[in-house]
């Protein structure tokens, strides 16, 4: 017998507590396709099973866990999120949304249920290991070609067909899988904040509208090599100078374009300390509310470093359904007014679902600090409390 509401809210949480936690930062480290991701892909299977779930496998590698059979009675109502982190992550994003899913449905008469309500676990939504951020739902969607995925390497050497088959999943099947995508006639994924909008307010849960435009660059910065203690300052070419340059531009262009930027990834050749480096490479990560304008910056830490950036990634805005997304808000509105409704800087599986058309919403729950990514990543009780329920009614809402 599966308790209810917070009692078996706890249980859960404290059921993956001591997963992929590593000692020396407190962090977690929950990478695709390991020992650890395994550990939490049976702990949502037995999840699932425990409340009478049937949990089935897509040929991206994602699980669902379903109510009834969405081919038969479908399409349902999916919740869910992943359980995968990035290195020294916190225990909140991605969890909160798959055991606040479990959670909600513990408190909730199935008998009721008119179509089936789904949880998912995406598969590799940090791209911590591979490299590329939501391959699960985008593989799912045809947005990663099978091909690429299969090829993409860790820092080890081990491709991702090789770590799927130490995981007992099957490479060759990976790819779009239409079938699953149509059971799905709604996501609402539950996602820890990651930023401040909540922070300040009376309200625990607000609703998204939609995901920043966002990509990633890479600037290729060449000199020549030469000796630290003999080289003089008029003869040296040193492209250490320009990722300077490039660093300090992309804090200052992101601030007059209102955007975000970052270099958080540099490698420098030789990278010897009594070397001039023959040529640094980094990588700019650059968002914003306005595809225009995230686009300036990146123009700008361009002519700033003498480069041009090579564009490896790019997904423009992408704002949720916005019935749905008024119909929440207006759902889990307090005291009479509507929930909070925000954007949000990150990328998840719900957007590249709502970009693969499947009306898709998002809800946050409060972060005091906004720190994510982070050991220090927090959300209270309570709040974790009021976005089960909010989760609650949106099944209530959608599904009954
Ligand atoms: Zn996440």
């Amino acid at each position: 017998m599966v308790s209810h509401g917070p009692v078996s809210f706890d249980r859960m949480w404290a059921d993956l507590a001591p997963v992929g936690r590593e000692p020396s930062t407190g962090g977690y480290r929950r990478f695709a396709w390991t020992r650890t991701d395994d550990e939490l892909r049976e702990w949502f299977t037995g999840a699932a099973r425990e409340r009478g779930l049937d949990v089935v496998g897509d040929r991206a590698g994602n699980l669902w866990a379903w109510t009834a059979d969405p081919d038969t009675h479908g399409p349902g109502l999916v919740l869910g999120s992943h359980l995968d982190s990035v290195p020294d992550g916190g225990a909140f994003d991605g969890p909160l949304g798959v055991v606040s899913a479990f959670a909600a449905l513990d408190g909730l008469d199935r008998a009721a249920f008119r179509r089936p309500v789904g949880i998912a676990c995406f598969a590799d939504e940090e791209g911590a290991r591979f490299g590329v951020a939501c391959a699960g739902s985008r593989l799912l969607t045809g947005m990663l070609d099978a091909d690429r995925a299969r090829s993409l390497t860790d820092d080890g050497g081990t491709t991702m067909a090789e770590a799927m088959r130490g995981a007992g999943v099957d490479p060759a099947a990976l790819g779009r899988d239409d079938e699953t995508v149509r059971r799905i006639g709604t996501f609402v994924e539950l996602h820890v904040e990651q930023g401040r909008a909540l922070a300040d307010g009376s309200e625990a849960v607000g609703v998204g509208s939609a995901i920043w435009p966002h990509g990633r660059w890479r600037l290729d910065l060449r000199g020549r090599a030469d000796h630290a203690g003999t080289t003089r300052l008029d003869d040296r070419d040193d492209p250490m100078l320009a990722l300077a340059a490039a660093v300090l531009e992309a804090r200052a262009a992101a601030g007059r374009h209102g955007a975000l930027a970052t270099v958080g990834k540099v490698r420098v050749r030789p990278n010897g300390v009594n070397a001039i480096p023959s040529s640094v490479t980094a990588w700019l990560d650059a968002r914003g509310p306005v595809d225009d304008r995230v686009r300036a910056v990146v123009e700008d830490v361009g002519r700033a470093a003498g480069a041009d950036p090579v564009e490896e990634s790019w997904t423009p805005a992408t704002p949720f359904d916005g019935a749905l997304r008024d119909r929440l808000a207006t759902l889990l509105g307090t005291d009479g007014g509507s929930a909070p409704v925000l954007a949000t800087g990150a990328g998840h599986d719900a957007g590249v679902l709502a970009a693969a058309g499947v009306p898709t919403a998002m809800l946050f729950v409060r972060n005091p600090t906004g720190v994510s990514h982070s050991p220090e990543e927090h959300a209270e009780a309570d709040d974790c409390r009021a976005g089960v329920a909010a989760l609650a009614r949106v099944v209530a809402e959608l599904a009954c």
